[in-house]
């Protein structure tokens, strides 16, 4: 793989950041993956203003422009020769040379680091047309999760939670109300009627969540837009799990409980298969 480190296309085994650096010693970093299709970026614009927010509260510095951000996806995807895949993009904040919790000082340049992840069959997955199996977690994550920090060790432990629990992710609940799934958005749907948690600093706002929203307005669904319990989920007609990387993935287990006859939606399948459809036309 070609690889992309501050300025420089390299071969992953020559890519090198400082052990000092804050990514690496504090989490201090803030990241964004772009999913491809036919050699395109989906949605890399809304990926591009989350990524310029995220550094914004986190008073990092941009590392780069947008139409430079372009450019080196685009690079990365042509050199790698990816067809499907994901592209990853991580800006931390670099460092001085030392370990401090203050900042370096302001001419510290933060680190950008880019890497290519191949994934013929991306959108076509077998998992999509099997569907997830999902167990409920306590959300036990720290309060700015619209923030796209690279902290997801308690994410990746929710994982292995599900794993160990033979299922395939967690959905996260706080205050008796469904969070998020570890690395995706969470939504039910009983009676037509698509319910999906509002937007604020409990959750990442889903750069797939905005583009499915507007897709199954478009298609005269009805959303609502408001909190819901685990149980609220578990008698749904169906639901679903919305990512850049996995698209809208339908949920058929919640806690060991079947949703519907236990295969993906209606619902779920048609959004998949508008959203992928529409995607694949707007990619850049
Ligand atoms: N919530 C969390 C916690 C996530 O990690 C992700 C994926 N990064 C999402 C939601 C989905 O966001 P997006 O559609 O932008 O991939």
């Amino acid at each position: 793989r070609t690889v992309y480190v501050n300025g420089d296309y390299l071969p992953e085994t020559e890519a090198k950041v400082s052990i000092f650096d804050r990514g690496f010693l504090m989490a201090d970093a803030v990241y964004e993956v772009t999913s491809v299709l036919d050699g395109k970026l989906i949605d890399f614009e809304g990926h591009a203003v989350r990524l310029k927010r995220s550094l914004s509260e986190l008073q990092m510095a941009e590392p780069c422009s947008k139409d430079e951000l372009l450019e080196i996806h685009r690079k990365l995807v042509e050199l790698n020769g990816i067809e499907e895949g994901l592209i990853y993009l991580q800006v931390s904040r670099g460092s001085d040379g030392d370990r401090d919790f203050a900042f370096p000082s302001e001419d510290t340049k933060p680190t950008i680091v880019l890497f290519t992840q191949n994934k013929p069959g991306l959108a076509d997955s077998p998992a999509s047309k099997k569907g997830a199996k999902i167990i409920s977690i306590d959300d036990i994550r720290w309060g700015r999760r619209d923030i796209k920090t690279t902290q997801l060790l308690y994410p990746s432990l929710g994982k292995m939670m599900a794993k160990a629990a033979g299922c395939d992710d967690a959905w996260m609940v706080e205050d008796g109300y469904v969070t998020e799934g570890t690395s995706n958005n969470a939504y039910f749907v009983k009676g037509g009627k698509i319910v999906t948690r509002p937007l604020s600093t409990d959750i990442l706002h889903g750069i797939t969540r905005k583009a499915v929203l507007r897709m199954a307005a478009e298609a005269q669904m009805v959303v609502e837009e408001r909190l819901f319990t685990v149980d609220e989920a578990k008698e749904a007609d169906e639901a679903f799990t919305t990512s850049a990387s996995a698209f809208v993935m339908p949920v058929v287990e919640i806690d060991g409980v079947t949703l519907g006859d236990g295969t993906p939606g209606p619902i779920a399948k048609r959004l998949r298969e508008i959203y992928l459809d529409e995607s694949r036309k707007a990619a850049v």
